[in-house]
C-alpha cells in the first residue's frame, strides 16, 4: 500500500477474524440472483454506481436494506450538499451533475440553480435516483441485507443476503461495496482503520429531523431581529425563504441566551447546545430541517447497540428540541415533528485499507494523481465533542483542490471487489474532507466504470489502468 506523507503509522489496523458461514453452508443456499456487477448498498455512492454500471450494459444488481435509494442523503435526512467547487464551478461532474440537474428540473424540489450549492428535498431525490436506476436497466432488490462475502481463492465471487424470503446467495463477477461501513470488504477480510488515531473515537452521529407547520416568514423576521441570520437569495420558483442558523455553546451566537434559558427551565439539556443547526429547503414550505441532535459517546456505526441507543437518545432529544422551538422561537408555536431519520447519520466508521491511503497531507498540499477519479476542495471537517478544542475545519490553500486516486477504491488482499463512498482508503482526517456527497457519488461512478473496464478486458479491477479510467470518466462528463 502506498500513502502520502503524514500517514499516521501508529494507527491501529483491524481485520475481521472469522467468516460466519462455511463453504458447504453457502453451497446449500438458494440462489437469489446472478450479476455481472453487484452493488451492495444503494446509498449516495451505491445508487450512482448502479446507474453507471447499468449504463455500461452489464447485468447490474443493486441490493439495499431500505425501501428506497439515497442512503444517508434520504434515510438519514442529510439534505444539504456541501459545496465542492472552485470559483463557483463544481469540481464534480458526470452523474453527480446529472442528478443535480434533474433535481433542478423538479422546480419545487431542488435548489440547484447555481451549481452545487444548496439543499434538496429527500423525497425528490428518491424519485430521481430510482427513475435513473430503473431506466438504465439495472435491477434493484430492496429490503435485503448483506450478511457475508463469499470469497474463493482470494476472490469475492458473491454475497450472502438475508430478507423476508430467508437467506440466499447472489453470485457476482464483480462486487462494489457501497455500504458506507465497508461491510463486504470487512467480511472478505480487508484490513481497516476506524476512528481518530489519537483517541480511537469515531466522529459523532446525528439523528436528524424535520419540523412542519412553521411560519417561516415570522421565524426569519425573528432571526433577523437577533442580528445573525444567514439568508440566501430566495431560489427562483421557490416560496420558501432560505434560512440557515445554528448555535454552539460558547461562540456567542444570538440564540445562546435562549438556549441557556431553556436549560435553566428544564426544556433542554446542556448537551442539546453542543451542536444545533437548522435550515429550510425548497420544495418543503413550512418546514425546518435540523442537523441535530448530535450524539457523542458510543458512536461506532458498525455496533448495533450504539445505533439503537443513538435512535433512543436522538428521539428523546428531538422531543426536547420540538418543545424548545414551540416555546422559544417565534413562528414555531404550532410546529409538529414531520419525521425523524430512519438511519442514524454516521459520519465515519470503517475505512477499508486499499492500494493507496489518502492522507491529510495529500488533502492540504493539494496533491494530484495520474489515476484521479475525483477532485475535492471541501475542507477537513471533523466534528468533535465540545470539550475537545481542536479546530473543526481545516481548509486547503485558496483556489486549490486535491485529487482522489482510483487506488483508494481498490482494497488490499481480495480481488473482484471495489469500495466506494465514505469507507474509502483514507486516514481519519482525509476522510473528514472527502466524505461529502458529491465525492461519494463520483466514487460510485468511477467504481462502476472501472468494473466494466475490468470485465471488458478480463482483468481484475486492481489491474485496471487508472489513467485510462480517468479518460473514460472525462469522456462521460467527469471534471478531471
Ligand atoms: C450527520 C451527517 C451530516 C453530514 N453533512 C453533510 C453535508 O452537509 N453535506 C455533504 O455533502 N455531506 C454531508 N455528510 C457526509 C455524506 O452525507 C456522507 O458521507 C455520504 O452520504 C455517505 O455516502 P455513502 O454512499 O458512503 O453511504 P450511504 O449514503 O450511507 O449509503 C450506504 C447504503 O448502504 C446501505 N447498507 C448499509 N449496510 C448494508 C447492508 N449490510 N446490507 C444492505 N444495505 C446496506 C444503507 O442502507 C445505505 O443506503 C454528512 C454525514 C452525516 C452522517
Amino acid at each position: 500500500m502506498q500513502s502520502g506523507a503524514g500517514c499516521p503509522t501508529a494507527a491501529a489496523v483491524f481485520v475481521a477474524l472469522s467468516m460466519a458461514l462455511s463453504p458447504q453452508a453457502i453451497a446449500d443456499l438458494p440462489v437469489v440472483a446472478a450479476a455481472d456487477i453487484l452493488v451492495v448498498g444503494g446509498g449516495t455512492a451505491g445508487a450512482v454506481a448502479g446507474i453507471a454500471a447499468g449504463r455500461t450494459g452489464y447485468r447490474t444488481l443493486v441490493v439495499e436494506q431500505l425501501g428506497y435509494l439515497g442512503g444517508t442523503q434520504t434515510g438519514a435526512l442529510v439534505t444539504p450538499m456541501m459545496p465542492n467547487q472552485l470559483q463557483g464551478t463544481p469540481l464534480n461532474g458526470g452523474i453527480d451533475a446529472e442528478i443535480n440537474q434533474r433535481l433542478n428540473d423538479l422546480v419545487e424540489s431542488g435548489v440547484w440553480r447555481d451549481g452545487n450549492r444548496g439543499w434538496f428535498n429527500p423525497e425528490a431525490l428518491k424519485w430521481v435516483l430510482e427513475e435513473m436506476l430503473v431506466s438504465c436497466g439495472a435491477q434493484l432488490l430492496y429490503y435485503t441485507f448483506f450478511e457475508d462475502a463469499v470469497v474463493v481463492d482470494g476472490q469475492v465471487v458473491g454475497v450472502v443476503v438475508t430478507n423476508k424470503a430467508g437467506r440466499g446467495v447472489i453470485w457476482a463477477k464483480r462486487t462494489i461495496d457501497a455500504t458506507g461501513d465497508g461491510d463486504v470488504a470487512y467480511r472478505a477480510g480487508v484490513p481497516f482503520q476506524s476512528g481518530d488515531p489519537e483517541t480511537g473515537v469515531n466522529q459523532p452521529f446525528s439523528v436528524r429531523f424535520h419540523l412542519g407547520n412553521v411560519d417561516l416568514a415570522r421565524f426569519a423576521d425573528f432571526l433577523r431581529s437577533l442580528g445573525r441570520y444567514e439568508v440566501m437569495d430566495q431560489a427562483e420558483g421557490s416560496q420558501v425563504p432560505l434560512i440557515h442558523t445554528a448555535m454552539v455553546w460558547g461562540r456567542n451566537w444570538p440564540l445562546e441566551p435562549l438556549f441557556r434559558q431553556a436549560v435553566a427551565e428544564g426544556v433542554l439539556l446542556p448537551e442539546d447546545g453542543e451542536y444545533f443547526q437548522v435550515f429550510t429547503m425548497a420544495g418543503r414550505p413550512g418546514e425546518l430541517a435540523f442537523n441535530c441532535p448530535r450524539i457523542s459517546g458510543e458512536v461506532d456505526g458498525t455496533n448495533p447497540w450504539h445505533l439503537t441507543q443513538a435512535q433512543i437518545r436522538g428521539r428523546q432529544a428531538i422531543r426536547r428540541y420540538w418543545q424548545f422551538c414551540r416555546r422559544y422561537l417565534p413562528g414555531c408555536e404550532q410546529a409538529y415533528v414531520v419525521m425523524g431519520a430512519a438511519l442514524v447519520g454516521v459520519r465515519e466508521s470503517r475505512r477499508m485499507l486499499g492500494e493507496y491511503l489518502l492522507t491529510e497531507t495529500d488533502v492540504l498540499e493539494a496533491r494530484k494523481f495520474p489515476d484521479a477519479i475525483a477532485r475535492n476542495n471541501y475542507p477537513i471537517d471533523i466534528h468533535r465533542p465540545t470539550k475537545d478544542q481542536r479546530p473543526g475545519l481545516t481548509h486547503l490553500p485558496p483556489g486549490e483542490y486535491h485529487e482522489i486516486p482510483y487506488r483508494c477504491l481498490v482494497p488490499l488482499g481480495v480481488e473482484q471487489l471495489l469500495v466506494a463512498g465514505r469507507c474509502l482508503s483514507a486516514t481519519f482526517a482525509a476522510q473528514g474532507s472527502v466524505r461529502v456527497q458529491s465525492n461519494c457519488r463520483a466514487m460510485g461512478e468511477a467504481a462502476a466504470v472501472a468494473m466494466a473496464m475490468s470485465l471488458d478486458e478480463g482483468i481484475p479491477p486492481r489491474q485496471v489502468d487508472g489513467v485510462a479510467l480517468r479518460q473514460r470518466l472525462i469522456a462521460q462528463g467527469a471534471r478531471l
